[in-house]
């Protein structure tokens, strides 16, 4: 017997970032009712938890045209990644490349394990939809924000559960510039300067610092990326 879920109902996979924040927004304007997880997976950049409610809160300020489609959230522990470590997001290392021409920040089977949880806790909403920013354009090598892995994962969560998931990744196919030019298209310069002004992205979580593309150190690989996409994007 195959499980009623509803396709009109979203699940967002919500870290409190840009990507993530873009996908919440893509979900808002497409879905008649969208709800938010999180994950607290004894991550270094913890901040990046503090943001969630924040960014939730202005979103509901400032577009009041998602104000009533935007539902619960919820955060999920997952301190099973910590406890594996190894990371550079879960223990004390350094962000550089590392074995298997992969960065120390992989963290093996976090998607893998994000989807999962969210897919279950999807189940008991009654929500059909999972929404994640996995992206294959930047994806620094990482092999489970491959779209192969998440089209496999999504029939696998199919079988597992007789229900009828499907998982979307608007970003899939875009670059850091062109999720710059999504977010405008989705929630105009509003949209933009919340993005600019409230989400995380910095490995280390940094918010001591301001630049015209948001806070963050400036100098991890995630802040690079952020800044070169907001570079390029502002320039076309
Ligand atoms: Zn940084």
């Amino acid at each position: 017997m195959i499980v009623k879920l509803d396709t009109q109902k979203a699940l967002v996979l919500f870290s409190g970032g840009q990507d993530s924040t873009t996908c919440l927004a893509w979900a808002l304007e497409r879905f008649e009712a969208v709800e938010t997880v999180g994950f607290d997976y004894g991550q270094r950049h913890a901040v990046e938890l503090e943001a969630r409610p924040r960014v939730l809160a202005a979103l509901r300020a400032g577009f009041p045209q998602w104000t009533a489609k935007l539902g619960q959230d919820h955060v999920l522990p997952l301190g099973v990644l910590k406890a594996i470590g190894g990371s550079a997001l879960t223990d004390d290392m350094k962000i550089e490349m590392g074995e298997h021409g992969l960065p120390t920040s992989f963290v093996p089977g976090r998607n893998v394990l994000f989807l999962t949880a969210a897919a279950a806790l999807a189940y008991r909403r009654g929500i059909a939809v999972l929404v994640g920013g996995m992206c294959e354009t930047d994806y620094s090598g990482y092999p489970d924000c491959r779209n192969e892995t998440i089209k496999t994962l999504e029939a696998a969560l199919d079988l597992a559960m007789e229900a009828p998931f499907r998982i979307e990744t608007p970003l899939m196919w875009l670059d850091k510039a062109e999720t710059w030019a999504l977010a405008e298209k989705l929630g105009g310069q509003a949209l933009v300067d919340l993005i600019v002004e409230e989400t995380v992205t910095c490995y280390h979580g940094e918010r001591a610092t301001r630049h015209d593309w948001g806070y963050g150190c400036g100098v991890c690989p995630a802040c690079e990326l952020r800044a070169k996409g907001y570079a390029n994007y502002v320039s076309q």
